[in-house]
């Protein structure tokens, strides 16, 4: 347990990153309070893929961060026992390819390949590896952290939105929502793409978009693939029941691009992709949201302007909440810096 010393937190969004946070804070004694406008995980988590992709694509200000967001999910999985990973590996190949061969991932050759992935119809030359990654159910993994954060004492309140702040002397002291207002020492705003209309409030403008992405789910038989497949075509991997998932972009709002018909191409291509697909039906195919800033890069800090604001807006949310969840309640609770964290910092979108 740090200094928390009943320290009253709120924590704004329950979402993966929002359920990480309230976990860390309140198991290091915090009294935290998360507060969901909707369900829980019914934003960009209930929609998304959950691959934990620690490989860095060239120089990345935020490696670090990924190159110990597996042994954080580690940790998780022995803390919180229906928090579950499959560590199947990750298979990357085409155009990426130039950026990836400078990670830690290992270059496999086209018959260790095949070995991999022997459904693959066309298997490339070479194509890196990530044996130490794997997905997780996002929603289940934010039912298990908000679970697991109960269990210290913390207080969920869904289907209740953050619409104001109280502010005293440059200070917040806490939400205001329509069922009245919330105390708090420190607010922690963890809304994904609600994350600026919050801000705003708080005179802080943050460059983050709604970047839409598709999730497909389809029936077909299991073991098509035994891992992650990445490549500029496809995204796919079996989820635990055996359904095939699919990540596709999102094109535009036209007929010919609405995300059942996209679903039904990107059927076509898995077909052309992998043998022994005898059958594939979509059994939904979901548009999210990602929060996404300008430059790429997640914010997680102070605000700097009002005292006890602290933003944190991540993609990739999945891969990392679990590791910023643990950087972000030292930051708040033992008043220790993350250096890991120093590319995130909001001040640089912010005229202070
Ligand atoms: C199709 C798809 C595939 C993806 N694949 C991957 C992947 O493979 N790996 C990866 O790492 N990432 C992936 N991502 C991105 C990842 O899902 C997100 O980065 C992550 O889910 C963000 O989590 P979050 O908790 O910050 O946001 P969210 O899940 O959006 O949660 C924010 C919550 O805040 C609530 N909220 C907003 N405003 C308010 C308010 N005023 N008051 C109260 N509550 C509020 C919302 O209702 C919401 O529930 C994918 C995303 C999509 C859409």
């Amino acid at each position: 347990m740090g200094h928390a010393a009943s320290k009253r937190i709120v924590v704004i969004g329950a979402g993966i990153v929002g359920a990480s946070l309230a976990y860390h804070l309140a198991g290091k004694g915090a009294d935290v309070t998360l507060i969901e406008a909707g369900e829980i995980a019914c934003g960009a988590t209930g929609h998304s893929f959950g691959w934990i992709n620690a490989t860095c694509a060239g120089p990345d200000p935020i490696a670090l961060l990924r190159s110990a967001a597996i042994s954080d999910y580690r940790r998780l999985e022995s803390e919180l026992p229906s928090l579950q990973v499959r560590w199947t590996g990750a298979l990357s190949y085409g155009a990426v390819i130039d950026d990836l061969s400078r990670s830690s991932a290992n270059l496999l050759p086209r018959a260790k390949i095949f070995e991999r992935e022997p459904n693959l119809k066309h298997p490339p030359l070479q194509a890196l590896f990530a044996a130490e990654e794997g997905a997780l159910d996002p929603s289940q993994a934010t039912h298990a952290l908000i679970a697991g954060a109960q269990a210290f004492g913390a207080k969920i309140i869904t289907q209740t939105r953050v619409h104001g702040f109280a502010i005293r002397d440059a200070q917040l002291t806490g939400v205001e929502t329509a069922t009245g207002s919330i105390d708090a020492d420190t607010v922690v705003i963890a809304a994904g793409t609600g994350t600026p209309l919050l801000t705003n409030l708080l005179n802080a403008s943050l460059p983050i978009e709604a970047a839409p992405v598709i999730l497909i789910r389809y029936t077909t038989q299991p073991d098509l693939v035994n891992g992650i497949i990445s490549n500029p075509q496809l995204e796919v991997r079996h989820s635990a029941d055996g359904a095939l998932l699919a990540a596709e972009d999102y094109l535009d709002d036209t007929p010919q691009n609405r995300p059942e018909v996209i679903a039904l191409r990107t059927a076509e291509a898995i077909q052309s992709e992998l043998h022994g697909v005898f059958s594939i039906a979509p059994q939904s195919a979901c548009v999210g949201l990602k929060p996404v800033t300008v430059d790429g890069l997640p914010i997680v800090g102070y605000l700097p302007n009002i005292e006890g604001a602290y933003v944190c807006s991540i993609h990739p949310g999945v891969t990392l909440a679990a590791i910023v969840g643990r950087l972000v309640s030292e930051e708040i609770i033992d008043g220790k810096s993350a250096a890991a964290l120093n590319a995130c910092r909001p001040e640089r979108f912010l005229k202070i």
